[in-house]
C-alpha cells in the first residue's frame, strides 16, 4: 500500500505520470532519482446532490404514472452492483397511451407554436441542464459506470450544447432549407442506448422539438435514471404536457413503440442486430427512419505522426467511456516501421491509466455498464487469446465488487480474428500493421461497419487523400472522439444511415414541401 499524500508542487500533468516507483522530476525539489513515495489520494465526488427516489413512474402527458400492470424493474449501480431505484416498466398499453398523448400535444399545442416560442423552451432546457449539471453528472456516473470526469466534462455539457444549438434553429427553418417549407413529421419514437444516456437523449429530443415534433423516448433498461431526471427539467421549463414522454421498459417494448401506427418517425441508436429488427418492423410503412449502429473504427498512425500525441489519441479513442463507444478507435493500424516504438509508448501509457470508482475524479476507466456487457467483453478477449493474438494488460487492482475490466491491448492481430472484426464495446484495442497508405485504406475499409476513423500524420495532403478513400461517416485527423452539435454524425454500411447533429440532424425531423 502506498501513502496518499500528493506533493504540493504537483500539477495535473505531473500527477498523470507520477506513479509509485517512477522518478521525481527535478522541478519538484525532491532531487533526481528519488522514488516517488505516494499515490493519488481518493477524490470522490459527493453523491448527496442526487436525491434518488425509491420508485420512478413513466412520464406521460407531463405526469409520473405507474405502468398499467404495476410492474417495475431495478436499475443498479454497475460499480457496486447495488440497486439504485425501482422503475416502472412500460407495457404495450402504456406505449399506446404515450403515443396518443404525444399526437394530441403535437396537433394541439407544440406543432402550432411559432418557431421562436419553441426556441424559448429549448433555451430554457439548455440553461436548466447547465444549472443542474453536477446533479446530472453524478447521477449519470452512478447509473452507467462512466467516470465522473467524463460525465461532468463531456456528456452533460454536450447535452446542454445540443439544446442550445437546436434552440437557435427552431425559428430559422426557412434558412436551413431555403426555398422549401419545413413541416414537422409528427410523433417521433426514439430508442436510445446505455453508453451515453443523457447525451443520446439530447441528440434525439433537441432536433425533434426544434422542428415541431413531439416524442416518446425509451431509454435503455440499465440506464433509465438521467432520462427520468430530465422529466423534471421538462416540468421546470414548463414544457407543454405530452411534448416529451419517457417510457422505460424492456427491449421488446422498443419494437412495440417503433411499430406503433401512430408514430411518424423512428430514431434508434444501439446494436446493428436490433437496428435490423427495427428496420424490418417499419418496412412497408411511410415512417421516416434513422439508425445509428455499431462500429469498428480504424485509428491509423503513419510513420511521420507525432508519436506522443498519437498515443494520447489512441488512448482517448479506445479507453474513453470504457471503450463503450460506437465510434471507438478499436482497431489501431500502425505503419510497420514505427510499430515497435509506438507499442512501447502505448504500454507505458496504459500503466498510468486508473481503473476504479466512477465517482472518483481521478478515475480514467470506470465500471462496465452491465454484467452481460462484461461477459461479452470477456468472451471476445478470450477469443483473441485463443486465436493467437498477443495480449497485454497493465497491472492494476480492480475493485472487489462491480463490473470492471482492465484496459487491454492486443498485438499480432490478424484481420480474420474476431477481435479485429466484431464490435467489442469495451476497453480493448486490436493492433494491426500496414506498409503503404493503400494497404492502410484497404484494411481500414475491411469491415462491415463504417462509422468513424482516425488518421495521424503531419501531411495535410495525406489526410485529405485518406479521408476521401475511407468509407467512414466521420474521420478525425490528428485527434479522436471530438463531438460538436454543429457537426453531423452517422455511418455507412452496417453502421446505419441518417445523420444526427448539425443541419443534417434537423433534416431528419422535417418533411420538406414546395412553397
Ligand atoms: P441494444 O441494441 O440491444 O440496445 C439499445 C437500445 O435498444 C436499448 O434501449 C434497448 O432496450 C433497445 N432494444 C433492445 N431490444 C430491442 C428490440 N427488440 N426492439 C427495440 N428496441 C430494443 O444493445 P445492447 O444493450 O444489447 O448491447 C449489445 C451490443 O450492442 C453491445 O455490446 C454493443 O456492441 C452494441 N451497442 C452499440 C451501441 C451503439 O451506440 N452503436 C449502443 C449500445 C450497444 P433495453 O436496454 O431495454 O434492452
Amino acid at each position: 500500500m502506498t501513502s496518499a499524500i500528493m506533493h504540493p508542487m504537483a500539477t495535473d500533468s505531473d500527477t498523470r505520470v507520477a506513479t509509485t516507483g517512477e522518478r521525481a522530476p527535478n522541478s519538484w525539489g525532491l532531487g533526481d532519482g528519488q522514488a516517488i513515495p505516494w499515490e493519488y489520494a481518493p477524490a470522490p465526488e459527493a453523491r448527496d446532490i442526487v436525491a434518488l427516489k425509491e420508485r420512478y413512474g413513466l412520464f406521460i402527458g407531463g405526469r409520473d404514472v405507474p405502468s398499467s400492470d404495476g410492474k417495475t424493474f431495478t436499475s443498479i449501480d454497475p460499480s457496486t452492483e447495488q440497486p439504485l431505484a425501482e422503475i416502472s416498466r412500460a407495457t404495450p398499453a402504456d406505449i399506446d397511451k404515450a403515443v396518443r398523448t404525444a399526437r394530441r400535444a403535437q396537433r394541439r399545442s407544440w406543432g402550432n407554436l411559432p418557431g421562436k416560442e419553441r426556441a424559448k423552451y429549448l433555451f430554457r432546457i439548455a440553461r436548466i441542464l447547465q444549472e443542474r449539471s453536477r446533479e446530472f453528472a453524478v447521477l449519470e456516473s452512478m447509473d452507467s459506470g462512466k467516470p465522473i470526469k467524463e460525465s461532468r466534462d463531456v456528456d452533460v455539457p454536450l447535452a446542454a450544447a445540443h439544446f442550445w444549438y437546436y434552440a437557435g434553429w427552431a425559428d430559422k427553418l426557412d434558412y436551413a432549407f431555403p426555398g422549401r417549407v419545413a413541416k414537422p413529421l409528427g410523433v417521433a419514437a426514439q430508442i436510445i442506448p446505455w453508453n451515453f444516456p443523457l447525451l443520446m437523449l439530447s441528440w434525439k429530443i433537441a432536433p425533434a422539438l426544434a422542428a415541431g415534433n413531439t416524442v416518446v423516448l425509451k431509454p435503455a433498461s440499465t440506464t433509465p435514471l438521467s432520462a427520468l431526471l430530465f422529466t423534471d427539467v421538462c416540468r421546470q421549463a414548463d414544457l407543454p404536457p405530452g411534448v416529451v414522454n419517457i417510457t422505460p421498459g424492456p427491449g421488446e417494448i422498443g419494437t412495440v413503440l417503433a411499430s406503433h401506427p401512430g408514430v411518424d418517425k423512428v430514431a434508434f441508436t444501439g446494436s446493428t442486430e436490433i437496428g435490423k429488427k427495427i428496420q424490418k418492423s417499419v418496412a412497408g410503412t411511410d415512417k421516416a427512419l434513422t439508425l445509428e449502429l455499431g462500429g469498428k473504427a480504424a485509428n491509423i498512425v503513419f510513420d511521420d505522426a507525432p508519436l506522443d500525441q498519437a498515443v494520447e489519441g489512441i488512448v482517448n479513442g479506445i479507453y474513453f467511456n470504457q471503450g463503450e463507444v460506437c465510434c471507438a478507435g478499436s482497431r489501431l493500424l500502425v505503419q510497420e516501421s514505427i510499430a515497435d516504438a509506438l507499442i512501447d509508448k502505448l504500454k507505458d501509457r496504459l500503466a498510468t491509466i486508473r481503473v476504479g470508482d466512477p465517482l472518483d475524479k481521478n478515475t480514467d476507466v470506470g465500471a462496465i455498464n452491465s454484467k452481460s456487457q462484461l461477459e461479452k467483453i470477456t468472451e471476445l478477449v478470450q477469443s483473441g487469446v485463443d486465436e493467437g493474438a498477443d495480449m497485454y494488460q497493465p497491472p492494476c487492482d480492480l475493485p472487489e465488487r462491480g463490473y470492471y475490466f482492465r484496459p487491454t491491448l492486443f498485438t499480432n492481430v490478424a484481420q480474420s480474428h474476431r477481435i479485429a472484426r466484431e464490435e467489442i464495446f469495451g476497453p480493448v484495442l486490436s493492433t494491426l500493421t500496414f506498409r503503404t497508405p493503400d494497404e492502410a485504406v484497404e484494411k481500414a475499409n475491411n469491415t462491415v461497419y463504417g462509422l468513424s476513423a482516425g488518421v495521424w500524420t503531419e501531411k495535410g495532403s495525406r489526410i485529405l487523400s485518406m479521408v476521401s478513400k475511407m468509407r467512414a461517416g466521420v474521420v478525425w485527423a490528428n485527434t479522436f472522439n471530438r463531438f460538436d452539435p454543429t457537426s453531423p454524425f452517422g455511418g455507412y454500411k452496417q453502421s446505419g444511415f441518417g445523420r444526427e447533429g448539425g443541419m443534417h440532424g434537423l433534416h431528419a425531423y422535417v418533411r420538406l414541401e414546395d412553397r
